[in-house]
């Protein structure tokens, strides 16, 4: 089975919904302009929850087929969880990917692995595509377990996900050394640890599965840099975090094929 190249722009926390308004309307109009087709390379945005409503309405307005997703999801259901917001908030919104244990969140919010895989299960419930975000930062990478680092990540972040949504969700490989670092991890250092990613996924599941599921890199990526990152062949798409604020550049991206 064919994977469907996914470039997701995770705007963090920027923009307004005045701004998201704006920023989607241009993406929309400058991927028109360069003929894209959606089948070929799938574009989602990730912007903050307050501006969800607004891209959602943009999206239906022009019939765009720009997907969008969240930056976090909450491991409940609804309730006394001050802050959070429930996988069905979300859908009732049109939102069909959540980015989960983002390294920033892992960081600041101590997401454990444990967390991102209640996430991730209430995502799959839900009927939203997790794209699940593991990788090592620099210390790791220095001593060389950066393989052996993010592939018990992934064991923790799948625990009690059935193979037939492991196939569906996405992960992402994002050295943390390289986010927001201009420090590109190398094409290869990407395909080192995607593709042991998807050595992992058969491993754990089976061949079938491990050859559906999408796996990005993340970190750093930039128009001028993605071709040759995509060109490796266990690498299907980018998280792209700085990159994604520009639609003229988020653009270019998309269309690292030309
Ligand atoms: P960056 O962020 O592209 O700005 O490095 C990537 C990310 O954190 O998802």
């Amino acid at each position: 089975m064919a994977r469907t190249p996914l470039m997701a722009g995770n705007w963090k926390m920027n923009l307004d919904h005045l701004e998201a308004n704006q920023l989607v309307q241009k993406l929309a109009w400058t991927l028109k302009d360069m003929k894209h087709d959606y089948s070929q390379v799938e574009v989602v945005v990730v912007p903050p929850f307050t501006d969800l409503r607004t891209v959602q309405t943009v999206v239906d307005a022009d019939k765009l087929e720009i997907g969008y997703g969240s930056q976090d999801i909450s491991a409940h259901d609804g309730g006394a969880y001050t802050g959070e917001i429930s996988a069905s908030m979300l859908t009732a919104l049109g939102v069909t990917y959540a980015v989960i244990g983002h390294s920033e969140r892992r960081e600041y919010h101590n997401e454990s692995d444990e967390l991102v895989n209640a996430k991730s299960q209430k995502a799959i419930a839900a009927g939203i595509t997790p794209i699940i975000c593991v990788g090592e930062g620099l210390d790791v990478r220095k001593a060389g377990d950066q393989v052996s680092f993010t592939l018990a990540q992934v064991e923790g972040a799948l625990k009690d996900i059935a193979a037939e949504n492991v196939a569906k969700l996405v992960i992402a490989y994002e050295p943390v050394w390289a986010i927001g670092t201009g420090e590109v991890a190398t094409p290869a250092d990407a395909q080192e640890v995607c593709g042991a990613i998807r050595e992992k996924i058969a491993e754990l599941y089976d061949r079938e599965t491990a050859d559906a599921t999408r796996i990005l890199y993340g970190g750093s990526v930039k128009s001028s840099n993605i071709a040759d990152i995509m060109a490796e062949k266990d690498v299907d798409g980018a998280l792209v975090g700085g990159a994604s604020l520009q639609a003229d550049e988020f653009a270019k991206i998309v269309r690292y094929n030309g």
